[in-house]
């Protein structure tokens, strides 16, 4: 067969493009371990599951699936208005959260245009940035010795702000270091920034935080116009799977990221699912209780290994050791563990471990303890 090299035909940001890097499915650890009964905390999933009413309600769409989704998810966006007390108009509907990331970079970025954010931030920004050919501007993280180690520096994010720049991401709290800033200070900085430049405030992980400190960034869409807010069905509402997620924003914003959105890009039953988990406050609370329980859990059985542990206030925790996570990580998976090593972020001797049950808890520090031993 002649070969042509399709790379040269790529268009330039695509080129050098690195994907997502995502956590092994269980099913893959088994057929290529050959082990059995093993456990996933790799990818931030919720260990009770999905709310029990979202399955319910699911069930009752299923003889529906021959017709295209509502392209406007007309009854999730009013629940969603009606929980964020927000006119609908300022909802996009995401194929998970992740989908209107990406629509943001191919709204507001193109080359000669900048995004900023931080190091150790969430992988999907870069390549969001790179995916069409905008330039990363990459604010360096705060130091390991600081008490929110390697979390997100406003000032030096700010400093990386200029006439170039349209988009700046922020995670709240931010994965995969598990840190989080103050909402008060987060909103100022979202107010100090010039008016061509958008903030993304991702709360992926925020139903999970346990006081106010955070802060909730759509209760600040009437005083900062250019603030986006990205959240996300996959985490605590434990519906990853289904892929659905939403931005809030202005209607302007809203307006130009829907022109973008492919019409049916969330589906049928995550519409339904999605709509259904949003009455389960009994499944978030429970969620969110049993996080808590396990962020101590794990993170004492962590540093009673010896491990370093930065603070968390999502539903993992970011460990680092004295050796590389690539080989621990490898060791954990023939105990039949899958957490997430993060070398892919430049935090080598680092592991990411979800937060699961006390029993799953349990059993990633055994594995750890006999492998460090
Ligand atoms: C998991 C995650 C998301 C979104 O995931 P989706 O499944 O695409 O909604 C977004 N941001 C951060 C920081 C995450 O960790």
């Amino acid at each position: 067969m002649k070969t042509l090299n399709f790379d040269d035909l790529a268009v330039p940001g695509v080129r050098e493009l690195m994907p997502y890097t995502p956590g092994k499915p269980i099913s893959e650890l088994e057929r290529e371990y050959g082990v059995t009964d093993s456990i996933k905390l790799a990818s931030n999933e919720n260990p009770l599951g999905a709310s029990p009413r979202a399955l319910e309600a699911i069930r009752g769409e299923l003889d529906d699936l021959w017709l295209y989704p509502d392209a406007n998810g007309f009854e999730l966006k009013q629940a969603l208005a009606r929980k964020h007390s927000v006119d609908p108009s300022c909802i996009t509907l995401g194929n998970g959260s992740n989908d209107v990331l990406v629509f943001l970079a191919q709204v507001f970025l193109q080359p000669g245009l900048e995004a900023v954010f931080s190091q150790y931030c969430f992988a999907v920004y870069p390549i969001a940035t790179q995916m069409v050919g905008a330039t990363a501007r990459v604010a360096p993280a705060l130091q390991a010795d600081h008490p929110m180690a390697l979390g997100h520096d406003l000032r030096a994010l700010y400093e990386r702000v200029g006439p170039d720049t349209r988009l700046v991401f922020v995670a709240n709290p931010n994965n995969p270091t598990g840190t989080w800033l103050d909402g008060a200070r987060l909103k100022d900085f979202v107010a100090s920034l010039p008016p061509h430049v958008i903030c993304v405030v991702d709360e992926a992980y925020t139903e999970y935080a346990e006081s106010d400190r955070l802060g909730d960034a759509s209760t600040w869409l009437e005083e900062c116009p250019n603030l986006v807010v990205t959240r996300t069905f996959s985490k605590a509402y434990g519906l990853a799977g289904l892929r659905v997620g939403y931005a809030l924003s202005n209607p302007g914003v809203a307006d130009l990221l829907n022109r973008v959105r492919p019409a049916f890009n969330v589906n049928s039953l995550a519409l339904t699912a999605a709509r259904a988990a949003l009455e389960d406050q009994d499944f978030i609370d429970r969620s969110r209780r049993l996080n808590s329980a396990g962020l101590i859990q794990l993170g004492e059985g962590l540093r009673e290994l010896g491990a370093t542990t930065i603070p968390s206030a999502a539903n993992f925790i970011l460990a680092g050791f004295e050796r590389s996570g690539a080989a621990l990580n490898e060791a954990l998976l023939r105990e039949g563990v899958i957490v997430r090593p993060v070398g892919n972020y430049g935090l080598d001797n680092y592991l990411r471990i979800t937060i699961g049950t006390e029993a799953q808890n349990q059993r990633v520090l055994a594995a750890l303890k006999r492998i460090l031993g």
